[in-house]
C-alpha cells in the first residue's frame, strides 16, 4: 500500500506530474451522491489488539518468474512482488503456472503458503495437476496475514530504471487477470473481497495537496496506473460541507479491500476441498528442493527466498499496522496527514506512511515498534475528536 493508492484509486492513476488536476476527477454526475453515514471510528491505543510488522519482498526489476533446473527438478520461481502480493497473484499465478505445465507434470510442488504460494497452487489444480504445498509457516503467521488488504497491484513493485516496457506490458496483463478473478470473490459469504469508500482528507485544496503529495515521491518505483485505466474508478471532490470529516476537502474513491483473515481461510479450504495436501517443510538450501517427489516445483517463499536462494537483490520494505478493533459498520478507509486507515472486518488497520517513499525502504526490523502504533492511532483520533459546541467544550 502506498499514499498513491488513496490519491488515485486502485493504483496511483495517471502520471502526477503530466496529468491537470481537473482530469484526474470523475465527470460532474447529475445528482448529487451525498456521503452516506459515517460510523467514526474509536480510535484510543486501549482499543490497539496487536501491532503487526511485515516486510515487502522488493526487487528492483521485479517479481521473479523465470525457471531455472536444480538438479533434475524444474523450478519455477514466483517470488518479489514488493507492495502488490495480493493484488497481482492471481496474474503472476497464470504466468508461472503456464512454466511448470509446460512439462505436462501430473503432480506440483508448491513451496510456501502466503498469497502467491496459494494462488499459485489453486491455479496449479485448475490447470489439472495435483498439488502439494510445503511450507514452514501457514496463515496466520506468514506475513501476507500482515498486509493492508487493498488493491494496489503497483505498489513498489519495481524501480522504473530497472526495468524496460516490456515489463509494464506483463505487469498490465497479471494486474488485469487478477482484477478480474478477484471480482469473482466478491459477494461470498464472509466478504473475502469487497469494494468500499476511501476517503482522503486535507487542509489545503485537492490540487495543492496531490503537488506536495507528488514531491514526496522520491525512490523512482515504477507505476503503471494508466495502464489500468480501464478499470480504475476516479476519485471525486466532495464540496466543502458535503461531508462530515473536519477537514475543508476531501475526496472520495471506489476501491477493492481484501479481508485478509477471511481470504485466507477460504483459499486454504478451497486447495484442500480440490485435493491439495500441505506439508509442514523448511528449506535451507537450493538443492534441498532436489528431495521431493515432485519434478516440478513452484517457488513461492517471498522474503524468505533471500536466505533460501541467496537472492540479494530482494530488499526488505518495512510496514508496520496498529490494528484497532473491528467496528459494526465502520467499513471505509481513509488517509490523513501521513496516516493511512482501512476499516476491514477483520481489524481496522492504522498505518504510517511516513513523510516520503523512503519509508521502510532496506528496513528488515521486524520488531514492532509500539510508540509509533501508538502516535499513528492518535493522527486517526484528530479526525474524529468531539466537535462540541464552544459552550458546551467549555468546563464550568
Ligand atoms: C505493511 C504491508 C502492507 C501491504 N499491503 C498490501 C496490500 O494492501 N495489497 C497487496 O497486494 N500487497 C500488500 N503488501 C505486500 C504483500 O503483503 C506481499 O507482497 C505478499 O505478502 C508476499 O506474499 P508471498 O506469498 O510472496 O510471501 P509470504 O506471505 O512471506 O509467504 C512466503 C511463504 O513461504 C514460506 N517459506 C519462506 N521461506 C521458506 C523456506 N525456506 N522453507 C519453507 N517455506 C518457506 C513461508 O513460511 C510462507 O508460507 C503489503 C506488505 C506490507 C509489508
Amino acid at each position: 500500500m502506498d499514499r498513491r493508492q488513496f490519491l488515485y484509486g486502485g493504483t496511483a492513476g495517471l502520471t502526477l506530474a503530466s496529468m491537470p488536476s481537473s482530469r484526474l476527477l470523475a465527470q460532474a454526475t447529475p445528482l448529487f451522491d451525498p456521503v452516506g453515514a459515517i460510523v467514526p471510528i474509536r480510535a484510543t491505543p486501549d482499543r490497539i489488539f496487536r501491532t503487526t510488522v511485515c516486510l515487502r519482498p522488493f526487487r528492483a526489476v521485479g517479481p521473479r518468474l523465470d525457471a531455472e533446473r536444480i538438479g533434475h527438478k524444474l523450478v519455477v520461481h514466483n517470488y518479489g512482488h514488493g507492495g502488490s502480493g495480493w493484488s497481482l497473484s492471481w496474474g503472476s499465478a497464470q504466468v508461472v503456472v503456464a512454466k511448470a505445465m509446460e512439462q505436462s507434470p501430473r503432480e506440483i510442488a508448491v513451496i510456501g503458503a502466503g498469497a502467491l504460494g496459494l494462488t499459485a497452487a489453486i491455479t496449479a489444480q485448475r490447470a489439472g495437476a495435483k498439488v502439494t504445498i510445503y511450507t514452514k509457516d501457514r496463515f496466520p503467521n506468514v506475513r501476507s496475514a500482515r498486509a493492508t488488504g487493498s488493491w494496489t497491484p503497483d505498489s513498489r513493485i519495481a524501480m522504473a530504471d530497472a526495468v524496460g516496457p516490456e515489463f509494464g506490458e506483463l505487469w498490465s496483463r497479471m494486474a488485469h487477470s487478477s482484477y478480474a478473478m478477484w471480482q469473482s470473490y466478491i459477494g461470498l459469504p464472509g466478504d473475502p473481497v469487497e469494494w468500499n469508500d476511501r476517503y482522503v482528507l486535507s487542509d489545503v485544496p485537492m490540487a495543492q495537496f496531490r503537488e506536495a503529495m507528488h514531491a514526496t515521491e522520491i525512490s523512482g518505483f515504477a507505476h503503471y496506473a494508466d495502464r489500468i485505466a480501464d478499470i480504475t474508478p476516479r476519485p471525486q471532490e466532495l464540496p466543502t460541507g458535503s461531508h462530515p470529516f473536519p477537514t475543508a476537502y476531501a475526496t472520495r474513491n471506489s476501491q477493492m479491500m481484501f479481508n485478509v483473515a477471511d481470504l485466507a481461510h477460504q483459499l486454504t479450504t478451497d486447495f484442500l476441498l480440490a485435493g491439495g495436501t500441505i506439508k509442514t517443510a523448511e528449506f535451507f538450501d537450493p538443492h534441498d528442493l532436489t528431495r521431493l517427489k515432485q519434478n516440478v516445483i513452484i517457488n513461492c517463499t517471498g522474503y524468505g527466498a533471500r536466505a533460501l536462494f541467496r537472492d540479494e537483490s530482494i530488499v526488505p520494505v518495512r510496514g508496520q499496522i496498529a490494528w484497532l478493533l473491528p467496528q459494526a459498520g465502520a467499513n471505509y478507509g481513509l488517509y490523513y496527514k501521513t496516516v493511512s486507515v482501512l476499516a476491514r472486518r477483520d481489524g481496522i488497520v492504522v498505518q504510517d506512511m511516513g513523510v516520503d517513499d523512503r519509508f521502510g525502504f532496506n528496513d528488515a526490523n521486524e520488531t514492532p515498534d509500539i510508540a509509533a502504533a501508538r502516535t499513528s492511532v492518535d493522527v486517526l483520533a484528530e479526525v474524529f475528536a468531539p466537535r462540541l459546541p464552544a459552550a458546551v467544550r467549555r468546563p464550568t
